[in-house]
């Protein structure tokens, strides 16, 4: 649990017991202090609590509290968006899985229904658009964005209480995923961005067994570490990303390329190609991926510029696909 969380945890404890915050923390340090320190800030809130008669488990959360990771978590929402239900099969048994988004007074979050008695109010219309849900015992999963997945063990039901203004934003998880307006020089980040120009690939040698940039000498290939070596053709690409806050060169290797391109390692001649190039471009401007690389500051542009170690898809679909992983479905 986080600083954060574990003060809000106080402040909760304080506004059920109706005592004011410094009491909730004189008294969960001196529950502290009476165990040795063996028992964790927020346990000792928990035991304090429970002896308050206040049952943190049925308090809601809002959305903008939860993170991912948070388990049996319990939520009031409005349901802004119900998206058509899906099905796939494994082992010739069909299953459906339901997405619908949800918003309270501080955000939205997407919410998938894995349980069939779930799916069954929806398709009953038991459960509709711009009803009050309350959902208890919902786990926060995802990857960029949080997600509030239900199982069998979750409820979901309507509620008559009423959400004035629902904010029907998602939040990004800003601590994973950095704009591209931020990018601090020499730093390690991942970003979500738009490629939005690719240029030709160029090529320079390197030693084939430490990868290191090599020179020439009489037509001799020289390796710093290995002297005469076998040269290796490497490819360089650079690229342009795109975040909606800034419009960034990026650099990226071999791997990465392939990764982009879709090729392997053999197929690097193709990338000498202006056709198979013009017909990736075509293919990749206009995509979104998640890019990770280190910042480097180019003196000769004065600009940052970003050089890749990892690029992926972003792929709405992703999610639900790493899901039926795990419960070993195919889609
Ligand atoms: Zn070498």
């Amino acid at each position: 649990m986080g600083e954060e969380s574990y003060k809000k945890l106080v402040e909760k404890i304080a506004n059920s017991a109706n005592l004011p915050i410094e009491d909730i923390e004189r008294r969960i340090a001196a529950k502290r202090a009476r165990l040795s320190g063996l028992i964790s800030p927020e346990g000792a809130a928990q035991v304090l609590a429970a002896e308050l008669n206040i049952k943190l488990e049925q308090q809601n959360f809002k959305i903008s509290e939860l993170s991912i990771g948070k388990r049996k978590v319990n939520i009031l929402g409005k349901i802004i968006q119900i998206y058509p239900i899906r099905k796939f099969k494994k082992n010739d048994k069909e299953y459906e899985l339901s997405t619908l988004m949800l918003a309270d007074e501080t955000e939205a979050i997407k919410v998938i229904l894995w349980d069939t008695k779930h799916i069954e109010k929806i398709k009953t219309n038991e459960i509709r658009e711009n009803d009050v849900v309350e959902i208890s015992n919902g786990d926060i999963r995802g990857t960029l964005n949080k997600e509030l997945h239900l199982g069998s063990y979750s409820e979901i039901k309507k509620s008559d209480l009423i959400i004035e203004n629902p904010i029907i934003r998602e939040s990004k998880n800003n601590e994973i995923v950095s704009n591209l307006i931020d990018l601090k020089q020499n730093s390690f980040i991942t970003t979500r961005a738009t490629i939005v120009q690719i240029y030709q690939p160029a090529f320079f040698n390197v030693c084939s067994q430490c990868g290191m940039k090599i020179t020439f000498e009489h037509e001799k290939a020289i390796c710093p570490k290995h002297e005469a070596v076998i040269p290796k053709e490497r490819a360089i690409l650079n690229f342009v990303l795109d975040d909606g806050t800034e419009n960034v060169r990026a650099i990226a290797f071999g791997e990465v390329i392939n990764e982009l391109y879709g090729i392997t390692e053999n197929d690097i001649e193709m990338l000498k190609d202006s056709g198979f190039n013009i017909s990736k471009k075509s293919e990749i401007l206009g995509r979104e991926y998640l890019l990770s690389g280190k910042v480097r500051f180019n003196a000769l542009f004065d600009r940052n510029e970003l050089v890749i170690n990892k690029i992926r898809e972003v792929n709405p679909e992703e999610i639900i696909k790493d899901m039926a992983t795990e419960l070993k479905i195919e889609i």
